[in-house]
């Protein structure tokens, strides 16, 4: 069988870039290949589904660039097709003294990138949101932040990408590719011949760009988002989401709350360093060669204190455990005690990109591309959020490959 286009993977990006590369060639042949039984399984179905304001990112950075739009497009595609979305805000409040520098730059931050942002009195923070606390009396609000529904927005597109056309494969995983011939090889021996091949594989698009010979200094490491969920009866209402002020500079958002579209609210999620690309539970999903050179990255990372590393490594790692992860908790939201906490169902993986030339994580996607295939790595948060324009850039790319040349210079950049 033959295909004009060729997707590989089917969550959140590899779907969005289905349907706008239909919409841009109708006539087009697309197949999407997905390993899984269905779309979504991995971090496009388990995220917090929050629709970023676009805040956090370097103003020169793909992530801005793409954030704030995206997450209009995606709040008014829920509201399009009747799924649920919270439009609940999100507050920022410092936990310490020394952080009221790091309020103003992300203050300063959120100007920058044009995202609507307010500074709160104490007296303000207490109408608003009477739950949390700050070291300094003051905080910041994001009246724009939203809370969607992954799962549902995972089977809606998918159905929007069938009827528009397009052949999305499910148990149908890429295990070898010939780059000459431009034939993909199939988990159970079909092959499929393709004019141009888009890498979406999410956790595993690093391999995937190996394979045609991209991205070789490139390697995905994969971080664990455990959540812990507040109990119904806990007698804690939150009508925010609450997340702590953080140095820009570092690689996580902290322990913060989101109240989901189904009421729930979640607290996490951690980042601690996981030991294979699926490995959410238990030692289901360790792959010990994987592990090795999992090991052998962070190792780097830690020795050169890259970013600030060691001091977060040690701040998130200890969050694996219940009284650590609660101390951070109560940091945010003081009355919430042990009892009140559940370990949740939900956990999902971070990849974030790793150079090996510099021996540091990247923070901005990345991009690379070659005449008959494009590959996109680190697609970590907001790329849910920014699903829709992102499809866009990608396309644009594909039409006119010269343009996106400075993607692939990504600096760090807080994620
Ligand atoms: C804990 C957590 C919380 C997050 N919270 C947010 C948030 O609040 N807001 C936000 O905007 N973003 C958030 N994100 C980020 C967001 O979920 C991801 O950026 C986004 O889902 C990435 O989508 P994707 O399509 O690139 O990857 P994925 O959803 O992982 O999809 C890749 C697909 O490729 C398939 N695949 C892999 N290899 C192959 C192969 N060889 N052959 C065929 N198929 C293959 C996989 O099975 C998978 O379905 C969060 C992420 C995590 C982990």
């Amino acid at each position: 069988m033959t295909t004009d286009f060729l997707i590989l993977g089917a969550g959140v990006i590899g779907l969005a870039i289905a349907r706008e590369l239909k919409r841009r060639q109708p006539t087009a042949s697309i197949v999407v290949l997905e390993k899984e039984a269905e779309p979504g399984r991995h971090s496009s179905g388990r995220n917090s589904g929050v629709l970023h304001s676009g805040l956090y990112y370097a103003p020169d950075s793909l992530k801005a660039r793409l954030c704030r739009q995206g997450a209009r497009e995606m709040a008014e595609w829920h509201v399009e097709h009747g799924i649920a979305l919270h439009r609940c805000g999100k507050i920022l409040t410092p936990l310490a003294a020394e952080d009221a520098p790091h309020m103003e730059s992300l203050y300063a931050r959120a100007q920058a990138n044009g995202v609507r942002v307010e500074r709160l009195d104490a007296q303000e923070l207490r109408e608003l949101e009477p739950e949390t606390r700050s070291a300094t009396g003051a905080a910041l609000w994001i009246p724009e932040t939203a809370v969607g529904t992954p799962v549902e927005v995972m089977k809606t597109l998918a159905r929007e990408v069938r009827e528009a056309g397009v052949a999305l494969w499910n148990n149908a995983e890429l295990t070898r590719v010939d780059t000459v011939a431009r034939q993909a090889l199939l988990k159970h021996g079909e092959r499929l011949d393709f004019g141009y091949a888009i890498n979406a594989a999410g956790l595993h698009a690093d391999r995937v760009a190996h394979q045609f010979g991209l991205g070789r200094h490139y390697a995905l490491l994969p971080f664990k988002g455990l959540y812990w969920q507040l109990k119904a009866d806990a007698g804690i209402h939150l009508r925010h989401l609450i997340y702590p002020v953080m140095d820009l500079r570092t690689l996580t958002l902290g322990i913060h709350t989101t109240t989901a579209t189904n009421g729930v609210t979640y607290l996490g999620p951690t980042a601690v360093p996981a030991f294979g690309r699926e490995h959410y539970r238990g030692l289901h999903g360790v792959r010990p060669i994987e592990a090795l050179r999992m090991l052998r990255d962070l190792g780097r990372m830690f020795l050169h204190d890259s970013e600030g590393y060691r001091q977060q490594a040690w701040q998130e790692g200890k969050r694996y455990f219940r009284h650590w992860f609660l101390e951070a908790v109560q940091a945010l939201l003081p009355n919430v005690r042990a009892e009140h906490l559940v370990p949740a169902a939900k956990v999902g993986l971070h990849p974030r990109i790793f150079d090996q030339r510099r021996g540091a994580l990247l923070k901005d996607f990345v991009i690379e591309q070659d005449a008959h295939s494009l590959h996109i790595l680190g697609a970590t948060s907001p790329a849910w959020t920014s699903a829709f324009p992102f499809a866009r850039h990608i396309c644009e790319r594909i039409e006119n490959p010269e343009a996106g040349a400075p993607d692939r210079a990504a600096p760090v950049q807080p994620s």
